[in-house]
């Protein structure tokens, strides 16, 4: 027996970067997962089956896309209709749009609001009644640093972090006497797909390389001078799982190379 067998683990966003590696992670304790995310459907296909194989557990992927309130509806029933009640709720799924204010599109605005803070608020209040009932349950939000403290261009993705951060504080509060927890985890600079774009961006901009804008992203922000990995997060995402964090309640949890403690 491993740890989380016969645990359902829903991870939204884990068909690539921090997500997929939390998946992994939870499945490797034995957890059941739901892999939900974009990408090509072949690729997602074997990524599925890989999981399935290297962990010997059940794994489903559900392509509904979050910024759509009806299709998390739609996920969310199936999942308790087919698979049962959902142990662990990992609020993962995340988009970016980097913009001075004054000439952010409101289109992206609402995207980034509806998949980094409208839709973990749905994701919660469906699966919550079933956690309740059964009187154990799980909730780690993806949220960032940017939950905590904000950086010039990114005031949708800051607004929805910090927003995201009082969500998981309430639900940790309203749950306070149950065996619900719900926390956020905050990383700093991880080298994923969402990053690796501000990377190019940084490197156009300035007429460098990639690796040299890397380096110029972390001095700014980071004081470890190096990513943080996904492996890492995952970790911290298993303890919050596990029995030990039963009394950690709306915590948030920097995980940041120190870029919050200066
Ligand atoms: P990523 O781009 O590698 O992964 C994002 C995942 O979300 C992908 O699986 C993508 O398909 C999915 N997704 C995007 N829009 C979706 C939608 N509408 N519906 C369903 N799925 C959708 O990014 P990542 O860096 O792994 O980010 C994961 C989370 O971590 C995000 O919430 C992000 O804000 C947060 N985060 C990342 C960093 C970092 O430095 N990479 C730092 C702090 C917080």
């Amino acid at each position: 027996m491993r740890p989380f067998s016969g645990r359902l683990a829903l991870v939204t966003g884990s068909t690539s970067g921090i997500g997929l590696a939390i998946a992994r992670a939870l499945a490797a304790e034995g957890a059941d997962i739901v892999l939900n995310g974009f990408g090509d459907p072949a690729a997602i296909e074997a990524l599925r089956e890989d999981l399935a194989n290297e962990a010997s557990v059940r794994v489903r992927y559900v392509g509904a896309d979050l910024a759509r309130p009806s299709e998390i509806e739609d996920m969310m029933r199936e999942i308790e209709g087919e698979l049962g009640g959902i142990d662990i709720l990992v609020n993962n799924a995340g988009i970016q749009h980097v913009a001075p204010v004054h000439e952010f599109p409101p289109e992206r605005w609402d995207a980034v609001l509806a998949v980094n803070l409208s839709a973990c608020f749905h994701t919660i209040r469906l699966a919550l009644p079933s956690m309740l009932r059964r009187n154990f349950g799980r909730i780690v939000n993806i949220a960032s640093v940017h939950g905590l403290v904000a950086s010039v261009h990114k005031a949708a993705y800051v607004a929805a972090k910090h927003g995201l951060v009082g969500l998981t504080k309430v639900v940790a509060l309203e749950t306070a006497g149950t065996g619900v927890t719900c926390n956020a985890i905050c990383p700093g600079w991880v080298r994923t797909p969402l990053v690796e774009r501000q990377i190019e961006a940084r490197a156009v901009r300035e007429g460098v390389d990639g690796e040299t804008a890397a380096r110029a992203l972390l001095a700014e922000k980071q004081p470890s001078q190096r990513f943080v990995e996904p492996e890492h997060i995952a970790a911290l995402a298993v303890f919050l799982c596990s029995p030990a964090a039963a009394e950690i309640r709306g915590a948030t949890l920097t995980i940041d190379g120190g870029w919050t403690a200066q």
